[in-house]
């Protein structure tokens, strides 16, 4: 079902989203944490997400079709450096009511750079799933950037610090460089989609 994955529409506010039905799952992450490129792996279509380095590109809310039912939802990264402060509480704005209003959305996939995790965007998100509710899958990404036990102890560490979350967490390594941990990240995708 992933791989039919086509590009539905752009929003910048909750009133511009698609209708509010069926089930959508949301990938957030800081620019450059990788996002695009995993969209781009988990869907086998090598441009679906723009894997573009623009700020201001990434602001919008892109939402892709998987059937008439079900939707992947790219949400606005932040954390260039370049970006004013006011634009960036722009993003939070619309990026906060979208998560807080949208009852289609069902599931929260989060993208840390595995050299980098659990920074400021990070904790707002999880922070929001906390306050929600909301079931949150984390990716490790770049993965392949860190020998397997580096990796591996990488993830130990992150998921002992969020092992109190109050909601639904798990968390697992991916690469969209060499593909690993994409068969888990499916796996979660078609339980949380019901496929
Ligand atoms: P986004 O801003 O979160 O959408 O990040 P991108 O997907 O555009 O990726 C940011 C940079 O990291 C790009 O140069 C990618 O080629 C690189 N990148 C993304 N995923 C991986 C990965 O799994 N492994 C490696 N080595 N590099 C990656």
């Amino acid at each position: 079902l992933l791989h039919q994955a086509s590009f539905l529409q752009s929003a910048q506010r909750l009133d511009q989203c698609p209708p509010d039905e069926g089930l959508e799952v949301a990938f957030a992450g800081r620019s450059n944490a990788g996002k695009s490129s995993a969209i781009n792996r988990l869907t086998s279509q090598r441009t679906l997400a723009r894997t573009s380095k623009t700020p201001g590109r990434t602001q919008l809310i892109n939402f892709f079709e998987l059937d008439e039912q079900r939707r992947l939802v790219d949400l606005p990264g932040y954390g260039y450096a370049k970006v004013a402060k006011t634009k960036r509480n722009e993003w939070q704005q619309h990026l906060d009511h979208y998560l807080a209003e949208r009852q289609a959305l069902i599931g929260l996939v989060l993208m840390m750079d595995i050299r980098h995790p659990l920074k400021e965007f990070d904790l707002l998100m999880l922070e929001w799933s906390a306050q929600a509710n909301m079931p949150i899958h984390i990716l490790m990404t770049k993965a392949d950037k860190l020998k397997f036990g580096a990796a591996k102890s990488t993830l130990l560490k992150v998921k002992s610090q969020l092992k109190n979350h109050p909601a639904p967490l798990s968390l697992q390594l991916f690469s969209a460089t060499n593909g690993t941990g994409c068969e888990d990240a499916w796996n979660k995708l078609g339980e949380w989609l019901q496929v």
